[in-house]
């Protein structure tokens, strides 16, 4: 992985009103690259991926896709130049079925070309053609997860933004989710991936960077965090 760079976040300063979520964050992602953001609660992880697509925006700092300057440029702006966000938690549509659901990712796809868009998906997770008819709330919590990111990758995004994919699972739904992530990357999808499971994220990052209160403190190869645990115990607690 490592093709020219996708993403790129220089001096990123982001918050709430007066609160300021992220001071000082700098990051790259280049094209094929899974990279995890890494970082106890409160660290700003969140604030960064808000930042990026729009959510919220930024207070000072740029943010480039390609290079195409999208700082504070409005989140469908953003999602239309191929940037697409999974905030933590979110959920599909319960009364919509997992079909409804696929379409709304599907920007203005019709015919032949949302058709292959859906069969992309469903190959992929061939647990929602099963259940392309049934409304979205009857899934199960794992399956609502692969939901959304069906839902994301649809679209064909350049690049996707993960919020804690595994907050809330079973550990048997943990590692499906992350063979998922693993599979996507696989095929080429870059992905900027923030978790709380540290082993986990970086056993199928690339690379990682390490935030606390709202900067990064460490950068590097996945292999390289992994093997640094007295950055890991400082600054993500147990680990
Ligand atoms: P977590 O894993 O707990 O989500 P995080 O690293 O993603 O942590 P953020 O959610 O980005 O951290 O939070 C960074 C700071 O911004 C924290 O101090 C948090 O309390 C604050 N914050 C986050 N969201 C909001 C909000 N909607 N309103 C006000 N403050 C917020």
């Amino acid at each position: 992985a490592g093709g020219e760079i996708l993403l790129s976040v220089s001096n990123l300063r982001a918050g709430y009103g007066r609160i300021i979520g992220v001071s000082d964050v700098s990051l790259t992602v280049r094209a094929g690259e899974l990279v995890a953001m890494l970082g106890s609660n409160g660290a700003g992880k969140s604030t960064v991926l808000r930042a990026v697509s729009g959510m919220i925006k930024p207070l000072s700092g740029r943010v480039l896709l390609g290079s195409d300057d999208v700082t504070g440029r409005r989140s469908d702006v953003i999602a239309r130049r191929g940037l697409a966000h999974v905030p933590e938690g979110r959920r599909p549509l319960p009364r919509l079925t997992v079909r409804e659901n696929l379409e709304l990712g599907a920007f203005r796809a019709r015919g032949a070309d949302l058709r292959s868009r859906l069969d992309g998906v469903y190959d992929r997770f061939p647990r929602l053609r099963d259940r392309a008819d049934q409304k979205a709330g009857t899934l199960s919590g794992g399956e609502q997860q692969m939901l959304v990111i069906g839902r994301a990758i649809i679209g064909r995004p350049k690049i996707l933004l993960l919020d804690e994919p595994s907050l809330g699972l079973s550990p048997l739904l943990v590692s499906e989710v992350f063979d998922l992530i693993r599979g996507l990357a696989a095929d080429g999808m870059t992905v900027l991936l923030v978790e709380q499971n540290i082993v986990q994220g970086l056993k199928v990052a690339d690379r990682g960077y390490v935030l606390s209160t709202g900067r990064v403190v460490g950068e590097g190869g996945a292999d390289e965090l992994a093997a640094d645990p007295a950055l890991l115990t400082s600054y993500l607690g147990s680990g």
